[in-house]
Formats: C-alpha cells, sequence, structure tokens
C-alpha cells in the first residue's frame, strides 16, 4: 500500500524535475514515526543538487527519487533554487544532523537502528557513540558489506533476522538509494534511509564542515577542499546552478 500521507503534506517542490520535500527536522522525526506505526517499507532520500544532476544522466535514479516516500532538502543549492521557484523550503534537512535526532527519537520511542555500510569498523563505532550519547538506544545490528549484487542475499538475510524498525544505509549515492530501492520488498524495513558520509562524522573518521563555515552555506567548499578527489563529482554543482538558472518559465 502506497503510504499514507497526512493531507496537509506540503506538495514537493521540483527542481530541474526532481522532486523535493518541503520538511523540517520536526516533520521529519513526525514522518519516521508515522511510517514505523504504519509498517511497511519506506524510504527516506538525502537529496543534495549532486542527486538531482545525476538523476538528469540516470533514469533508474531519477525513478528511484520520485518513488521515494520523502526526499529531504540536503544542500543549500536546493534552498536557493526553490527560492527563485517562488517555493522557498522552510530548511535544510542533512542525514548527517538527520541521523543523531533520528537515534535521540528512537531511544525515547524504543525504535531499533540498524547501521549498513561505511568503511571497516565504522558503523560498529557510530553504533557505539550514539548508544553512549542517547541511552536506552538499541542498535538490532550493524553490518560494512557492499551494495555489489552478489552480497545482497547475505546482506539482507541479516537484516531480516535483526528486525531493525530504522537501516541507514551508508553506500554513498546514488547507489545507497539505488541498492535501498532494488531491495526495499525483500528488506521490510518500516523506515529506510541513505545517508552518505554520516557515520562517517558521527566517528568523527571525516571531519564535518564547522558550523560557522556550514552557516555560510559553504559546506560544499569545505568538502571541496577537504575531499579533493570528490572534484569531479562536485562539478555537478556549477552545472546545477547554470541549468537551475537558465531554465525557462519557472513553476
Ligand atoms: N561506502 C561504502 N561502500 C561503497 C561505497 C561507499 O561503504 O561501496 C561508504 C563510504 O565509506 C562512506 C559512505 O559510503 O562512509 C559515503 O560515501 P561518499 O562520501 O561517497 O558519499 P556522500 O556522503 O558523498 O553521499
Amino acid at each position: 500500500m502506497a503510504a499514507a500521507l497526512p493531507a496537509e503534506r506540503p506538495q514537493p517542490v521540483r527542481i530541474l524535475g526532481v522532486r523535493v520535500d518541503a520538511l523540517t527536522y520536526a516533520s521529519l522525526l513526525d514522518a519516521v514515526g508515522r511510517f514505523i506505526a504504519e509498517g511497511g517499507p519506506h524510504h527516506i532520500c538525502t537529496t543534495n543538487p549532486e542527486f538531482v544532476m545525476e538523476a538528469q544522466r540516470n533514469p533508474a535514479f531519477r525513478a528511484v527519487l520520485e518513488r521515494a516516500d520523502l526526499c529531504m532538502a540536503d544542500g543549500v543549492g536546493l534552498l536557493w533554487a526553490a527560492r527563485r521557484q517562488g517555493r522557498p523550503l522552510p530548511e535544510r534537512v542533512t542525514g548527517s544532523d538527520g541521523v543523531p535526532l533520528i537515534a535521540e527519537r528512537a531511544a525515547a520511542a524504543g525504535w531499533r537502528l540498524y547501521l549498513l555500510g561505511a568503511g571497516p569498523g565504522i558503523a560498529a563505532a557510530a553504533g557505539e557513540i550514539l548508544c553512549a550519547r542517547y541511552p536506552g538506544l538499541q542498535i538490532a545490528g550493524v553490518y560494512e558489506g557492499t551494495p555489489a549484487d552478489a552480497e545482497a542475499p547475505d546482506i539482507i538475510a541479516r537484516i531480516v533476522a535483526a528486525r531493525p524498525d530504522i537501516l541507514f544505509v551508508a553506500y554513498g549515492a546514488p547507489r545507497q538509494d539505488l541498492w535501498i530501492a532494488q531491495h526495499r520488498a525483500a528488506l521490510r524495513v518500516p523506515v529506510m534511509m541513505g545517508v552518505g558520509g554520516a557515520f562517517d562524522h558521527i566517528t568523527g573518521a571525516r571531519r564535518r564542515a564547522p558550523r560557522w563555515v556550514q552557516r555560510l552555506n559553504l559546506e560544499w567548499l569545505f568538502r571541496l577542499v577537504t575531499q579533493p578527489w570528490r572534484w569531479r563529482r562536485q562539478l555537478d554543482i556549477p552545472r546545477f546552478v547554470w541549468a537551475v538558472i537558465r531554465q525557462p518559465g519557472q513553476t
């Protein structure tokens, strides 16, 4: 059954044709609670300008974003583009801040988390840090694995056996979201979310931009300087800006 979204849910904004939902951290937490109460699989995406540009090239990824139950606006570029269209989004809602907030709510509500992906030992370390920070938090399981097809049956069996309420997948975009969408029915987890580098940020394996850099809307520049090997992917940021500026007749 399709996710029963409340009538008051605002219409998504379309950025270069890609759906982005108007969310706040509070409404994200409400939606997670609702999805868990409903049961059945739900997919939450942490959409940013690189997702939007990947969706222009990759119809399968575009379809995954379209079918997802929620697409967060995880990137200042999306807020800028939405404002230009006269449909401002309430706030930037990131995976890296969303994961600890969901974990905090999970500790209070009894929701069980499964942490999948990231480098050796990172998911386990992130789980331990979250448990120390939010007493009572239940980690149903952690596993590194890879998004390779050959590993999927084993990973799915582990997750189904652990019966989590929430599955965070850190395989990087677009793979993590393609993986969730491909295995969504078999996994049967009420909330599944691709979280990119969130476990690396929680453990400190990778430093996140300081808050003042985030406030200046320059987190993308920090990533370019600290992870220069991503420059090819980050070319999507000027491509995104250019595509938004030159798009005709905005809605
Ligand atoms: N990752 C992984 N397996 C893979 C590819 C990526 O575990 O096959 C992990 C990587 O270690 C990192 C996370 O995925 O923890 C996010 O990677 P990336 O920085 O590429 O994603 P982004 O944050 O840009 O979405």
